[in-house]
C-alpha cells in the first residue's frame, strides 16, 4: 500500500552517516524515516576494530553501529528494513520508491549508502567467493585459524584486515602492487611487526586457484621482474577500495568521474532538498567520523529546507507586503 503521508525526510542508508543524520533531524522534530535494506551500521560492521572514531579508543565496529543506531532510535527514529529501489526528485516533493511497492512522499532526501568493496576480476574470484575468496575477515576469518592466507591490497583496510587475520590464520601474506603501502603509518608500522605477516611488494594476484576443497593457491606476477608463480593458500581476501552505491542516484545529479556525488557545503546536491553523505558523497578523506559529520550537516540543512517549503506552503503573505515587493 502506498504511503500517502508527506515526510519531512527519507534518509536512505543506515551506516553512520545516515544514523547520525537521523539523531539531528529527529532533535530538529523533523518527521523522519530511515530506510536500511540490510543490517543497521553499514560497512564499519565489518571493521573489527576501530581505533580512531572519538570517544572511543577501541570499540568493534559491530558494536559502534549499535550504539549509533540505539542513541538514534533513543529519538524515536523509524527504521524500515527494506531495499529503496528509485529515488524521483520533484518540485514540491521527492518520492522514494520501495521493492515492496510502497512509496515516501518527502521534502528532503537524504542518501547514505556507502559504498561496495571493488572486485578484482580476476579468473576464479566470482567462482570462488565463499569457497575461500573473502572480502570481509571478520565475517570469514575463522574459518582460516591456522591456516594460510593471502590479502591483496595496500590500504587501511587491507592493512587493518591482515592484522585481524594474523591473529587467527598461521601465515598471512599480504600482496601489493607498489612497494609503499597506502595505509597509514601507524598500520604500517604494525604490519612491519607482525611476525605472522609477509609482505610481498610490486606483485599482483593474475588469478585465484582452486580444488574440490576450494581455494588452494594464488598466481602471482612481480610487475618489476615479470616473474610468476603459484603461491599455495587456503583463502584470498580482497580489499583494494570500494565503488560508491549510486545506483539510487537520480539521473541529472552531478557525479565525479569515479561515480562519486559532487555537493556543496551542506552536503545538498545540484537538486534542492536532495542531500548525499558519507562514501558515496566526493571528498578528501572517506572515515567514519566523516560520515557522522556529512550526516549533522545535511540534516541540519535539510532542517532548514523542510522549514522554507512548509512556511511557503502555510502561510499567506499578506497582500500588503505582495504589493510592496
Ligand atoms: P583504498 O584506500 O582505495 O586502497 C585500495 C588499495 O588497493 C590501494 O593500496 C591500491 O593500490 C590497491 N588496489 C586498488 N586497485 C587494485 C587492483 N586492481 N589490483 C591491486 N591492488 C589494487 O581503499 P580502502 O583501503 O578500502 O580504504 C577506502 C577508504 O576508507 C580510504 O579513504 C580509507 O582511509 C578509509 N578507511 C577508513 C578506515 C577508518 O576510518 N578506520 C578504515 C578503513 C578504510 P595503490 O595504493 O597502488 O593505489
Amino acid at each position: 500500500m502506498a504511503q500517502k503521508e508527506l515526510h519531512d525526510l527519507v534518509i536512505v542508508g543506515g551506516g553512520p552517516g545516515g544514523l547520525s543524520a537521523g539523531i539531528y533531524a529527529m532533535r530538529a522534530a523533523l518527521v523522519t524515516v530511515l530506510i536500511e535494506k540490510g543490517i543497521m551500521g553499514g560497512q564499519v560492521v565489518m571493521s573489527d576494530t576501530v581505533e580512531n572514531y572519538p570517544g572511543f579508543e577501541n570499540i568493534t565496529g559491530a558494536e559502534l553501529s549499535q550504539k549509533i543506531a540505539e542513541h538514534a532510535q533513543s529519538y524515536g527514529l523509524k527504521i524500515i528494513y527494506e531495499e529503496a529501489t528509485e529515488v524521483l526528485p520533484g518540485l514540491e516533493y521527492h518520492t522514494v520508491k520501495m521493492a515492496n511497492g510502497e512509496e515516501y512522499r518527502t521534502y528532503a532526501v537524504i542518501l547514505a549508502t556507502g559504498g561496495s568493496p571493488r572486485m578484482l576480476n580476476v579468473s576464479g574470484e566470482m567462482e570462488y567467493y565463499g569457497k575461500g575468496v573473502s572480502y570481509c575477515g571478520v565475517c570469514d576469518g575463522f574459518f582460516f585459524r591456522n591456516k594460510t592466507v593471502v590479502v591483496i591490497g595496500g590500504g587501511d583496510t587491507a592493512a587493518e584486515e591482515a592484522l585481524y587475520l594474523a591473529k587467527l590464520a598461521q601465515k598471512v601474506y599480504m600482496v601489493h602492487r607498489r612497494e609503499e603501502l597506502r595505509a597509514g603509518m601507524i598500520l604500517q608500522q604494525r604490519i612491519k611487526s607482525e611476525c605472522k605477516i609477509e609482505m610481498l611488494w610490486n606483485t599482483v594476484c593474475t588469478s585465484i586457484n582452486a580444488g574440490n576443497d576450494g581455494v588452494n593457491s594464488v598466481s602471482l606476477k612481480n610487475t618489476k621482474t615479470s616473474e610468476q608463480w603459484d603461491l599455495p593458500t587456503d583463502g584470498a581476501f580482497i580489499f583494494i577500495g570500494f565503488n560508491p552505491n549510486n545506483k539510487l542516484v537520480p539521473r541529472g545529479i552531478k557525479m565525479n568521474a569515479d561515480g562519486y556525488v559532487i555537493t556543496d557545503e551542506k552536503c545538498e546536491t545540484n537538486i534542492p532538498g536532495l542531500y548525499v553523505i558519507g562514501d558515496l558523497r566526493a571528498k578528501f578523506a572517506r572515515q567514519i567520523v566523516v560520515s557522522a559529520s556529512d550526516g549533522c550537516i545535511a540534516a541540519l540543512a535539510a532542517a532548514h529546507y523542510v522549514e522554507t517549503k512548509t512556511t511557503a506552503e502555510t502561510c499567506e503573505l499578506p497582500a500588503e507586503f505582495l504589493e510592496n515587493k
